[in-house]
């Protein structure tokens, strides 16, 4: 059986986008780039000449080339919706960045477009699934090993930020991937959520809270708790650990070396989330490739994109109110089983 080449498209050449380019190009097998479109024309046309592929005056133009097979949309989540949705309409599998959209709206429109369609087309960007750490811990928990989770307690420090971030992006651009990993992990869904902004640090920009305790709760009780704290300076670093009724299980080390010298043990951490998640990027990019070869992409859905958006908009809605705020359960499609 001769296993098709994927030609790839890919919308919105940025950070997570120039990041994609060279891992398609360059680190995995069974695709290759042949389109790229970005609002910044100088950009794209000098990463299209690096990867031999054609630099597109639009993005629709990408979606519907005859040379592309499926498509990353990378672009900023304004714009992902209505972008999905052309590739759906093109019969094209998408790998959409999250947010799959900002809103609930928006993300309900995607999921008809695709049902409407028939067939999955739509994976989108949450690659901690594809973590080995956070795969070991589903693992540890299916198999029984810790008992029933009881609480998830998370960390998610970032050295610094820009200026532009606010106490909102903190939910919508940070916690998100814990909604994610929390509603993977555990396997349900998540119904309150509560931000509790304390003591600020002083490195801080004024108009953010940081850090931001957030304290949600799963449908059957278990209590997830996310320390998001974006100047943390020292590193980047992510921490997860589910207490069961039977044990515990967590993210191992997540070292890059170390060295040991006059008494002292030194150790190297990631300065930044490309450095600490380049192997589950990676994963995520190779996993969708042989997804698609397989007939369907396998990776979180777009119903996984909805509910992570309608929880961090309750996260966003928890910051500015102060309050514990409830969220109505999705209903999901059978479609997405
Ligand atoms: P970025 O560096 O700003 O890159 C976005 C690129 O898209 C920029 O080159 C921007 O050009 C371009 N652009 C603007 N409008 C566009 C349009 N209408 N069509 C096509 N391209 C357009 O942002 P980023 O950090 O790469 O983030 C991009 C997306 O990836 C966001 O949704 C973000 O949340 C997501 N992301 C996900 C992860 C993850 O861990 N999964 C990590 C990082 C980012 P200009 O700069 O000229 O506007």
């Amino acid at each position: 059986m001769t296993i098709q080449l994927i030609r790839v498209g890919i919308i919105g050449c940025g950070n997570i986008g120039a990041d994609h380019i060279d891992r398609v190009a360059h680190q995995i097998s069974g695709a290759r780039v042949t389109a790229l479109f970005d609002v910044a024309t100088e950009r794209v046309q000098e990463l299209a000449a690096q990867v031999g592929a054609a630099a597109m005056a639009t993005a629709s133009e990408v979606i519907t080339s005859p040379d592309v097979d499926a498509i990353i949309i990378a672009s900023p989540g304004q714009f992902h919706a209505a972008l999905t949705i052309e590739c759906i309409a093109a019969g094209k599998p998408v790998l959409c960045e999250k947010p799959l959209a900002p809103s609930v709206e928006e993300c309900e429109a995607v999921l008809a477009a695709e049902q409407a369609a028939g067939r999955r087309l739509v994976q989108v960007g949450f690659m901690r699934r594809n973590d080995v750490g956070y795969r070991h811990m589903k693992a540890n928990l299916n198999a029984g090993h810790i008992g029933d989770a009881l609480i998830l307690h998370c960390e998610h420090r970032n050295p610094d930020v820009p200026d532009s971030f606010t106490s909102e992006m903190s939910m919508t651009d940070s916690v998100v991937h814990e909604i994610d990993t929390s509603r993977w992990l555990l396997d349900e869904e998540i119904v309150r959520v509560r931000v509790i902004a304390g003591k600020q640090s002083p490195l801080a920009a004024k108009h953010l809270n940081d850090p931001q305790l957030v304290i949600m709760e799963t449908q059957s009780g278990v209590i997830i708790s996310v320390e998001v704290f974006v100047n943390a300076r020292y590193g980047y670093d992510v921490r997860c650990e589910i207490v069961g009724s039977n044990g515990v299980t967590s993210l191992g080390a997540q070292d890059l070396g170390q060295f040991v010298s006059n008494t002292q043990r030194n150790v190297t951490m990631p300065a930044n989330w490309r450095v600490r998640f380049s192997d589950a990027y990676r994963a995520e990019i190779q996993d969708w490739i042989n997804g698609i070869q397989a007939g369907e992409p396998r990776g979180a859905s777009a119903f996984d994109g909805l509910a992570a958006t309608v929880v961090a908009n309750a996260a966003v809605q928890a910051v500015k109110t102060g309050e514990t705020v409830e969220i109505p359960v999705l209903e999901k499609p059978a479609f997405y089983a």
